[in-house]
């Protein structure tokens, strides 16, 4: 493993049983790695496996192969006392920033919850450590005493993230910590986190479906459908030069802000719904929604090919 990886994903599969006779494969065989600092895209529809990859690397699903190494160390064998440490570099900041935080406890409390378990502060350094953070997100120290009813939806999900910040993390994984929020809120939750990543040196897992977010925070992308890695490559190449169909039609859905532009452009129209990842097509998984699909893609499941210097692609055509 390259030292500048401080995620490493190797062959990782998640299956899940459904029913007696039925296998779910939420994710199945992704390999990629995260670099010290950066900030890796894992875009797709719904159902293409991206969150259960992060959580499966975070380890909160157990895997059904494969392996995820985190500064070198296999998360998954990992004994007590490497899972509590492992717990504290890496942190999670949900979807829904109201249901994950609890109704009944104070902002303070809430944000030290974490810090109460992994680290031990005397009561004043606890409440400097919780205002300092409060301050990090963009807050003041009045919102210690609140309870989340009392917030605006934007202001929990900063509580989100100075919850995950308050163990002193190395790495996080953002699992869509922007679509419950408006449109206007969005981008301030984004620019926090891209803010809070160069001040602390902080590695994200940023997991989202709005590719145009993705491409404001990432460095590098990935392309899931129905549990598959389609595409990985820098943030430039992936957005200026997609080479998977589906990318091609992800990116050309994306809107542009101008409308003379918006409209005149050829949009790549996605035929179809992912299909159910309980019996996914043979070959190819995304033959059936591809305008290029040949005789081989029916037959031949396509590998991840590195086609050009750092940029990975899952397709018969290259
Ligand atoms: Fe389309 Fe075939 Fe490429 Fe799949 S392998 S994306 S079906 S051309």
């Amino acid at each position: 493993m390259s030292n500048n990886n401080l995620i490493e994903v190797v062959d990782l599969k998640k299956h899940f049983q459904v029913g007696r006779n039925a296998t779910l494969k939420a994710v199945d065989g992704v390999s990629f790695n995260i670099k010290k600092g950066e900030t890796l895209g894992l875009v797709g529809e719904s159902g293409c496996g991206k969150t259960t990859c992060g959580r499966t690397i975070l380890g909160i699903y157990k895997t059904t192969g494969g392996h995820v190494y985190f500064d070198g160390k296999d998360v998954h064998s990992m004994n007590r006392s490497e899972k509590l440490n492992f717990k504290s570099r890496a942190q999670i900041i949900f979807q829904d920033p109201y249901a994950s935080l609890d109704p009944r406890m104070t902002i303070g409390d809430i944000i030290a919850e974490g810090m109460d378990v992994h680290l031990s502060f005397r009561p004043a350094e606890r409440r400097e450590k919780i205002e300092d953070l409060l301050n990090k997100v963009g807050l003041n120290s009045e919102h210690r005493l609140r309870f989340p009813h009392e917030l605006s939806g934007g202001q929990r999900q900063r509580i989100g993230i100075a919850r995950a910040l308050a163990v002193e993390p190395e790495f996080i994984m953002c699992d869509e910590p922007i679509s419950a929020l408006d449109v206007s809120i969005q981008a301030q939750i984004v620019n926090l986190l891209i803010k809070l990543q160069k001040e602390m040196g902080l590695t994200y897992l940023f997991i989202s479906h709005d590719l145009s977010m993705v491409k404001h925070i990432s460095d590098r992308v990935g392309v899931m459908y129905l549990g598959s890695m389609a595409e990985l490559a820098s943030n430039k190449v992936l957005y200026e030069k997609p080479l998977h169909p589906y990318t091609q039609a992800l990116i050309s859905a994306i809107p542009i802000p101008d409308p003379e532009v918006e409209e005149k452009r050829n949009r790549i129209k996605l035929e179809g719904e992912v299909p159910s990842p309980i019996n996914p097509p043979e070959g190819c998984k995304f033959r059936q929604r591809c305008m290029y699909a040949e005789d081989i893609c029916g037959k031949v499941t396509p590998i991840l090919k590195e086609v050009d210097k750092d940029h990975f692609v899952a397709c018969h055509l290259f």
